[in-house]
């Protein structure tokens, strides 16, 4: 896939390259990702479609480093992951991947402001007072850290997931069909405080959606088919993503 030319390799922060990826062996194998090469630089907002099947979430998955590839390499932040082991994987997720998900996934028993710190006390790192008062005041969540989930909106929740995934200042955050549990108004609300942040940070944004709305939030969509990147919208509108999808199911 060819790169902007005011892109330089130094902004790149996550990178395939000729990735694959089969389930299964003989008769009933399946190529879930065939020979596929993206590119995600600092900063920049990738929404990913394609149709059910189409290996958005195996993508996802060996991005993340979740599961491994069977040929191929995955570069994040300068290191090949491919070849690392479980215990550097997780560690390497750890300090490097935040991840946003449709269920929210916010622990009921904590406030707010627990769960967003949630993730640096595991790794038992220190949290940067002032960077959690930013990530707090760009999230509008101020007056909400003491609620509970079940006391928050939907959106509100999300919002909550987002300060969790950007208090660890991570590379790349993955956010898969982070809208689908809201009506329209709080997901494009979640999605413009997510652009925001993650843009002004530097961070890599990538979004799994299915709605050609929440992918218009971003500066590319890659369009994938079978495995395959099947082409790329830049700067794309609701229109524009209806017509590129149009043309993906007629190929
Ligand atoms: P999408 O997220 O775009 O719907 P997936 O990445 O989930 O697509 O799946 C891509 C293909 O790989 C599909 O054909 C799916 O059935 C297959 N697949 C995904 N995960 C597994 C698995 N763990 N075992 C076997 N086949 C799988
Ligand atoms: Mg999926």
């Amino acid at each position: 896939m060819s790169i902007p030319a005011d892109v330089t390799s130094a902004d790149i922060v996550l990178r395939a390259q000729s990735v694959r990826k089969r389930f299964g062996r003989g008769d009933t194998a399946v190529t879930a990702l065939d020979d596929i090469s993206v590119n995600f630089e600092a900063g920049r907002f990738s929404a990913i479609m394609g149709p059910s099947g189409s290996g958005k979430s195996t993508f996802i998955d060996v991005l993340a480093g979740l599961e491994r590839v069977d040929s191929g390499t995955i570069t994040l932040g300068g290191q090949d992951i491919t070849g690392l082991d479980d215990k550097e994987l997780t560690q390497m997720r750890r300090d490097r991947v935040g991840f946003i998900f449709q269920a929210f996934n916010l622990v009921p028993t904590l406030s707010a402001e627990q769960n967003i710190e949630l993730p640096v006390s595991l790794a038992r790192k220190r949290i940067n007072p002032e960077w959690k008062a930013e990530v707090i005041e760009r999230l509008e969540l101020g007056d909400r850290l003491k609620h509970r989930p079940h006391e928050l909106s939907g959106g509100q929740q999300q919002r909550v997931a987002v300060a969790r995934a950007l208090l660890t200042r991570p590379d790349v955050i993955f956010a898969d069909e982070p809208t689908g549990n809201l009506d329209s108004q709080s997901g494009g609300e979640v999605l413009a405080l997510l652009h925001g942040a993650t843009s002004g940070y530097g961070q890599a944004l990538w979004l799994g959606t299915h709605d050609p709305v929440a992918a218009s939030h971003a500066d590319r969509v890659v369009l994938l088919k079978d495995g395959r990147a099947a082409g790329e919208v830049q700067q794309p509108t609701r229109e524009s993503v209806v017509s590129a999808l149009g043309e993906l199911s007629d190929l």
